[in-house]
């Protein structure tokens, strides 16, 4: 049914009520089998009113919202569904003050929507090493100088000083990983990159030297920008994922103007998230939004 949704109206048609959208997360969350939300348990009845459940083993009655980001909110799962329609189709993803109006909630409750999907863009953890061709950059957000690039030629911090560091790694025609990190130190770089890259690949970076040394079960080729080398051959360059750090600018600068570390790496994996499924079918990137959304996040734990 949802892989024929194209349109937000399609979307709003295909959900006209509360009881289609918990018809729909129950076909999502239970695709491999019913389970209890607070033992595991599978043995599950089912009430009359296709809302309520209750645990043949532990004795509990629970909703299909328990135990994902939906638990614990008064609000219509429509607006939620329409929030997700936005947060996953619009390009540069969406501000809560225009979610607030487009839901007709408070700004309060748009900006907590928003986190909990990002949060919920986080959980699908990733197993398979990128591999073949791969970009690694860093880009500094924060400050004055917004999102100045990290190819300053010191290696260091000091280009980022006051800074916040964001690492992308980019498989050339496959996936994106980037996260917020730490610092800028070799050991932190390299260490990502050694995670996240299958031994045997490639890695192209610019001269930044905190990824020197990263050749020893990886080919690396760094490209010295300051020399005006910017693609020396026509494999040996970082123009994927420097255009990456402009889909970022756009995104945190220009539609959020600023961005809290605390709260950065979850902006960074808003937008991974969108790019790694920019090739999906509008109903296949929304239902994977969906089977996102199991474990729970509470305002405590997101203003901690
Ligand atoms: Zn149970």
């Amino acid at each position: 049914m949802i892989a024929q949704i194209d349109s937000l109206f399609d979307m709003m048609a295909a959900f006209p009520d509360e009881q289609s959208c918990l018809d729909h997360l129950q076909a999502i969350r239970w695709q491999d089998g019913e389970f209890c939300p607070h033992c595991g348990g599978m043995r599950v009845y089912h009430f009359s009113d296709r809302k309520t459940f209750k645990c043949g083993d532990c004795r509990q009655r629970f909703s299909i919202k328990v135990g994902t980001i939906f638990e614990d909110t008064k609000l219509p799962l429509r607006k939620w569904f329409m929030a997700i329609w936005m947060i996953t189709n619009h390009p540069k993803g969406i501000a809560s003050t225009t979610l607030a109006k487009d839901l007709k909630v408070t700004q309060k409750t748009a900006w907590f929507i928003l986190h909990r999907l990002r949060h919920a863009s986080t959980t699908k953890s990733f197993n398979a090493p990128l591999k073949g061709t791969v970009e690694a950059d860093t880009t500094f957000v924060g400050g004055k100088e917004k999102n100045k690039h990290s190819n300053d030629g010191t290696g260091g911090t000091q280009g980022g000083a006051g800074k916040e560091v964001v690492l992308g790694i980019l498989e050339r025609e496959g996936e994106l990983r980037a996260s917020h990190v730490p610092d800028h130190k070799g050991g932190t770089l390299k260490g990502a990159v050694r995670e996240n890259v299958a031994a045997g690949s490639t890695v192209m970076t610019d001269e930044d030297r905190s990824f020197k040394g990263l050749d020893k079960d990886i080919y690396h080729h760094a490209v010295n920008h300051s020399a005006g080398e910017y693609v020396h051959h026509y494999t040996i360059h970082t123009n994927g994922i420097e255009s990456i750090w402009a889909l970022l600018k756009r995104q945190i600068i220009g539609v959020h103007h600023w961005v809290s570390p605390k709260h950065l790496d979850r902006y960074v994996q808003e937008m991974t998230w969108r790019f790694n499924r920019r090739d999906m079918r509008v109903g296949a990137r929304l239902n994977d939004m969906f089977s996102c959304v199991e474990g729970r996040l509470t305002y405590k734990e997101l203003i901690a």
